[in-house]
């Protein structure tokens, strides 16, 4: 750890435990923002630290956002930092009782409760923190740091910063959103009054991670039509659309093209749905590639698929829609690539060489960037999201904390060269 890491430690651990603490698990299914009433205790909270701190123009919006700004040196560029609030509908956030197992030794860590277990053996990211203080719930809820770890990060940032006056660091926006788990993209971020010229993401995992690639995305919904009768009287009438929905993923790819045997690169179809009976079937899918081309072609792989099922059953109606969900952000921040650069340097001050890795998901930066804000994602020092074996190092988050600190006063350097 760098001294300045050091330095924060104790005042991430100190908000981490408290934000974690706070149920605000979202829901799908619902429109309204936020989707689950409960985020806005973590917002009033945060909104009050915020105003505590002394940041400037601090405000929670009626969608649940969380504002605040840090004016910094005027040759420098606006910086947002952003981090969502919610946590995932998958595991159960209610009572979440963090637990901080000091100076790691190694072996396996066993929860207070159900019978979870950290085993190193399952958990490669995990043998690499003998002597750190890593932080778990008690084996009945998810833990949280996706992404209360970046929320706790910036906000200790934030607080060193103004604390430190004699530092010279950009002007800095902050930003936490609500329901990045069921929604994503930040779609109500006021860009125009949030005054970023450029932002980042703190909602990855490992030390010195820097993401500035993601999928491609699309969900693709294949309707089928068909001719219900009564089962009795059915001969040469019946055209049973659950069955044409059965053929229709049977003829899917399963040795390449899926999820479960892809990797890396490589782009998939995936149902993820199918509901219906004999009168109307859907099949819902995502499609997902990094490169938009390949996205494409599997797009087309399944109209093609479609349409000779519409062939072989002609009284059937086979209908194919598609909806862009996010694009890979890689391709605008390509064309900024001062913001990578600067969040290199920040990490070389940790002491850290950055790993470049790209996202086989999304985050909320991938749509603010074809926004119009290049924002790629950084490491927040958590792991295992969305279950009950989630774990973060305190080591970790206070280094992606100073990271920030050092990102402040890159930006600071870069724009008065
Ligand atoms: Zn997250």
């Amino acid at each position: 750890m760098t001294p300045l890491a050091a330095e924060l430690a104790a005042d991430v651990l100190d908000r981490f435990l408290r934000y974690v603490r706070i149920d605000t698990q979202s829901a799908h299914g619902v429109t309204t923002s936020p989707s689950t009433e409960k985020q806005l205790d973590l917002a009033r909270l945060l909104r009050d630290e915020l105003e505590e701190i002394g940041l400037e123009d601090v405000r929670l919006d009626e969608f649940g956002y969380v504002y605040g700004s840090l004016p910094g040196v005027e040759s420098a560029p606006a910086i947002g930092l952003i981090a969502h609030m919610d946590t995932s509908p998958d595991v159960t956030a209610t009572g979440v009782d963090p637990q901080v197992h000091e100076g790691y030794d190694g072996g396996v860590i066993e929860l207070p409760n159900e019978g979870v277990v950290l085993d190193p053996e399952e958990l490669p990211l995990l043998q690499k923190k003998v002597g750190h203080d890593i932080v778990t719930g008690d084996g009945t809820t998810l833990l949280g740091a996706d992404d209360k770890a970046g929320v706790a990060e910036i906000t200790a940032a934030v607080a060193y910063l103004k604390a430190h006056p004699a530092l010279e660091h950009a002007p800095i926006r902050v930003c936490f959103t609500v329901d990045e788990e069921v929604a994503g993209g930040a779609d109500h971020l006021d860009l125009e009054r949030f005054g970023a010229r450029y932002a980042y993401t703190l909602d990855g995992a490992e030390l010195g991670e820097i993401e500035a690639e993601t999928f491609n995305a699309s969900k693709v919904t294949v309707i089928i039509r068909g001719r219900s009768t009564h089962p009795g009287t059915a001969k040469g009438q019946l055209v049973n659309a659950a069955k044409l929905a059965a053929d229709f993923v049977a003829a899917l790819p399963r040795d390449e093209l899926s999820p479960e045997t892809t990797e890396e690169r490589e782009g998939f179809v995936h149902p993820t749905r199918i509901y219906g009976g004999a009168e109307e079937t859907c099949v819902d899918l995502i499609v997902r590639d990094h490169d938009a081309a390949k996205m494409d072609e599997h797009v087309a792989l399944l109209r093609r698929l479609a349409a000779d099922l519409q062939e072989r059953e002609p009284r059937a109606s086979v209908e194919v829609t598609e909806e862009e969900q996010y694009r890979n952000m890689g391709e605008v921040i390509g064309r900024h690539p001062e913001v990578i650069e600067a969040a290199e340097e920040a990490v070389r001050r940790l002491g850290v060489e950055p790993v470049h890795s790209i996202i086989r998901g999304g985050t909320d930066g991938a749509r603010l960037s074809w926004r119009g804000l290049p924002t790629p994602n950084l490491f927040t020092g958590g792991s295992e999201y969305h279950s009950r074996r989630e774990w973060a190092s305190v080591q970790d988050m206070a280094a992606a904390a100073a990271m920030l600190v050092e990102l402040a006063q890159v930006w600071a350097e870069r724009g008065a060269a």
